[in-house]
């Protein structure tokens, strides 16, 4: 067995570079450490889209070594406080809520108050309270486009939990800086080639501007064409496309009215009949897509259907067209190679699950390095980890379309039928119909979604226990009755203490230039 010393990872997009310097942290790489040598075609572009966030990155870009204020200044970013679902559940012009909100915070849970998710159920809320605004005061700070912190909180912290938006292609470029800094060595060059082994491992890649590269540990993070993972070493792809149904993508950039105009920080999500927008708010520009099911819909009518969600700001505007392959390789890890990014998978974007999963492999893979070169138990517990990862958020994104009330077009009616669902997702949602969810029933640690944001689809979706099945519970009725009173005033409260989203970064960004002068 050879020990590793050095890495060479293939590609430069988010995945690539974000995976460069986590590892360069981790390993030592400027202090002689393990080697990284991060290889990039100047021919293939990176995907430049995937704007929205999960709160995990704060945790990854401190530990890369990058200040909030320099991410914010870099990237063009904002603060994400959550999702806003719009006519998920029913179609506009018909009765009932139009929207519900996922928040990043969870519930208010003070030591000794009852757990709140029970008694919202019994009604003890009051009978017009969503979920997500009875149990925390996120929402009523979103919804005043207030951000989640104040100036004086610290890089990365804040009283509510947050993540961001930013320009993609910004980010890369501020990850490859970052990561040359930290001592990763970059080569442009576009892999033609790559040679096997006698035992199926890789022994080299050939390229056409560098000659031939090899390494220890060999890192695929190509994007959808797998160069290695994929297309050398045949690691088969599970398409989710019966489950998710969208795969086709329109991404249009579309500037603000006026400089100051103040910018939402959740991600809209914009029901449609075939598919769904997204709408985020950057400092300078919103950036807007239409993901959308080719079997339930033409590009034509999608891009008909975008233009008028945006109005005439798109007059003068071309769409980006993307083509997505939905599903994931359940082996993501073979002998010396193992996947990141679109390379290993992707789940359309609804739930920012793109970024968080190569998070994921990033953070595992520095944890489990095979310094003494002995790849065959990370791997396996790394492809175990990750295959499971990816199943659950495939049941929680179908969940989002799932539970849809919509039947105005076939693309929910198909949503809506069990026979597009896993059978893991029906026996959540068979146990749930007879009491609500419990903790337990999640594994936390695999899970990207934590129990409470199952709780904020679910009951934003207005799912419902079978009648008779469960009855609310009575005891401690007065005192989440304050629980919920207290929640509504803090949120009042907040909106004095936190500025306006806009206020916020730019007092952020201010501060920053005056302690750089
Ligand atoms: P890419 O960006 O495609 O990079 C691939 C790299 O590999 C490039 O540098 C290319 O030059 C290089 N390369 C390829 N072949 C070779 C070769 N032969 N030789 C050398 N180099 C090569 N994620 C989120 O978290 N949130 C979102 O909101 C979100 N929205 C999305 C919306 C859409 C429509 C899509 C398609 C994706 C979205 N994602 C989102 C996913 C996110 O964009 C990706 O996970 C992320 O950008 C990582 O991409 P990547 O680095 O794996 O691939």
């Amino acid at each position: 067995m050879t020990p590793i010393q050095d890495i060479l990872i293939v590609g430069g997009g988010t995945a690539g570079w974000l995976t460069a310097a986590f590892l360069a942290r981790q390993l030592g790489t400027a202090q002689g450490g393990v080697r990284i040598t991060l290889v990039e075609s100047s021919d293939i572009g990176i995907i430049g889209v995937g704007e929205g966030t999960f709160p995990s990155i704060r945790g990854t870009l401190s530990a890369i070594g990058i200040g909030e204020a320099e991410f914010l200044q870099a990237c063009s970013a904002t603060y994400k406080q959550g999702i806003r679902f719009d006519h998920w559940v029913r179609p506009p012009g018909t009765p009932g809520a139009d929207h519900y909100f996922h928040p990043f915070s969870q519930p208010s849970q003070r030591p000794g108050a009852p757990e709140l998710l029970p008694y919202w159920l019994g009604g003890e809320a009051g009978p017009t309270r969503a979920f997500a605004e009875a149990v925390t005061l996120q929402k009523a700070v979103a919804d005043a486009r207030h951000g989640p912190k104040r100036v004086g909180d610290g890089d990365y912290l804040g009283p509510l939990n947050y993540a961001y938006h930013f320009d993609a292609g910004r980010f890369a470029t501020l990850l490859a800086t970052h990561g040359q800094a930290l001592g990763v060595r970059r080569v442009i060059a576009t892999v033609d080639r790559v040679d096997l082994d006698e035992q199926g491992a890789i022994a080299a890649v050939h390229t056409r501007e560098a000659g031939t590269l090899t390494a220890g540990l060999y890192i695929d993070c190509s994007g959808f064409r797998a160069r290695l993972i994929g297309e050398a070493l045949g690691s088969p792809f599970s398409s989710m496309r019966d489950v998710l149904f969208v795969d086709r993508a329109l991404a249009m950039q579309v500037p603000y009215a006026r400089p100051d105009a103040p910018i939402a920080s959740y991600t809209i999500a914009s029901a449609q009949e075939s598919g769904w927008i997204w709408d985020i708010g950057l400092q300078e520009r919103r950036g807007i897509g239409h993901v959308y099911s080719s079997r339930h819909c033409d590009d034509s009518d999608a891009e008909r259907a975008l233009r008028r969600y945006i109005g005439p700001a798109a007059d003068d505007l071309s769409p980006r067209r993307l083509t997505l392959d939905i599903g994931y390789r359940e082996t993501q890890w073979v002998k010396n190679c193992v996947a990141v990014g679109l390379a290993g998978g992707f789940l359309e974007p609804l739930e920012s699950s793109g970024i968080g999963l190569i998070e994921t492999a990033a953070y595992l893979i520095g944890q489990l390095f095979p310094f003494n070169g002995d790849t065959a138990p990370v791997a396996r517990h790394f492809n175990a980890f990750m295959k499971e990862r990816y199943a659950r958020i495939v049941d929680f994104i179908k969940l989002h379309y799932g539970l849809t009330q919509r039947t105005d077009t076939a693309f929910w009616r198909d949503n809506a039928d069990p026979a597009s669902f896993t059978e893991s997702l029906k026996e959540k949602l068979a146990m749930w119909r007879c009491r609500p969810p419990q903790r337990l029933d999640f594994i936390t640690d695999v899970e990207m979604y934590l129990p409470a944001s199952w709780q904020y689809v679910l009951y934003g979706m207005e799912f419902k226990t079978e009648p008779g099945a469960w009855m609310a519970p009575l005891n401690r009725g007065e005192e989440a009755r304050r629980e919920f009173a207290t929640i509504a005033q803090l949120g009042a409260h907040a909106l004095r203490d936190l500025p306006p989203h806009r206020t916020l970064i730019e007092q952020i960004l201010a501060r920053s230039d005056r302690r750089a002068a």
